[in-house]
């Protein structure tokens, strides 16, 4: 028997409490109410921000004055993301590149415009109409990836950011993105295809744009995984 339910029926058999209703006796019903009082409360997507916009320019304007990680010390300019408050679909990235770090925006270099037609060509969307951010707000030196230790202090921002704009579907670009934000390191060829989650929110993995500049056969893979990414932001 549960140990949290031994010990309710101890303390009420203590207080004189002889007969149970049925359904009270019923272990699995009082573990599955024992577990639904436990659930965690810190699904970031449970409290809408009541001001998308005023909530994207605060975590923005925080964004910029952040020294949480050492990447403030490389950086020219931070780059927190942009698109719309009411995306539907969310690209997210690793880091900012040498062209986002210049710019203060996310995905303007040669991966950039891919992206750009990928979502204007392919899916017939213009890019205000998503949101593009990256895991980490400030490039990491020679474009590496982001360690874990950076992920997670840029964490908070990333959260808010979901928890605003409450996307149908986030599309993570690339293995260390998927990585980041699926706790896992499988290859990203077994990654994408299938749709993952991340608290509550379907994520599907594909390949970066800057892999498919340079593996022009990664492109239908990623098309295939683009039509999933619509498929779930067209559902509702
Ligand atoms: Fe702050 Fe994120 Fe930049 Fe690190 S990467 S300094 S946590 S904004």
């Amino acid at each position: 028997m549960n140990p949290v339910l031994r010990r309710s029926l101890r303390s009420l058999a203590a207080a004189g409490v002889r007969r149970l209703p049925r359904a009270l006796l019923d272990a699995q019903a009082v573990n599955a109410r024992i577990a639904q009082r436990a659930a965690p409360t810190t699904d970031p997507t449970a409290n809408p921000a009541a001001d998308p916009a005023a909530e994207l320019a605060a975590i923005a304007a925080e964004v910029s004055e952040c020294s949480a990680c050492s990447l403030c010390e490389t950086r020219q300019n931070t780059v927190p993301g942009e698109g719309s408050t009411n995306a539907r679909v969310m690209f997210i990235g690793e880091g900012p590149g040498a062209d986002e770090d210049r710019s203060g925006r996310p995905f303007v270099g040669r991966a950039g415009k891919l992206l750009d037609d990928i979502i204007t060509k392919g899916m017939k969307r213009r890019r205000e109409d998503v949101f593009i951010c990256n895991v980490v707000k400030c490039r990491p030196p020679g474009n590496r990836t982001p360690t874990s230790r950076e992920a997670s202090a840029c964490g908070a921002f990333l959260e808010r950011q979901l928890r605003a704009i409450a996307p149908k579907v986030i599309c993570s670009l690339g293995a260390a993105a998927t990585h980041l934000l699926l706790d896992t390191d499988r290859p990203i060829g077994k990654l994408r295809g299938r749709a993952a989650s991340w608290h509550g929110i379907p994520v599907i993995p594909t390949y970066h744009p800057a892999y498919l500049l340079r593996s022009p056969e990664a492109k239908k893979p990623c098309w295939e995984d683009i039509q999933m990414v619509m498929g779930i932001a067209d559902r509702t």
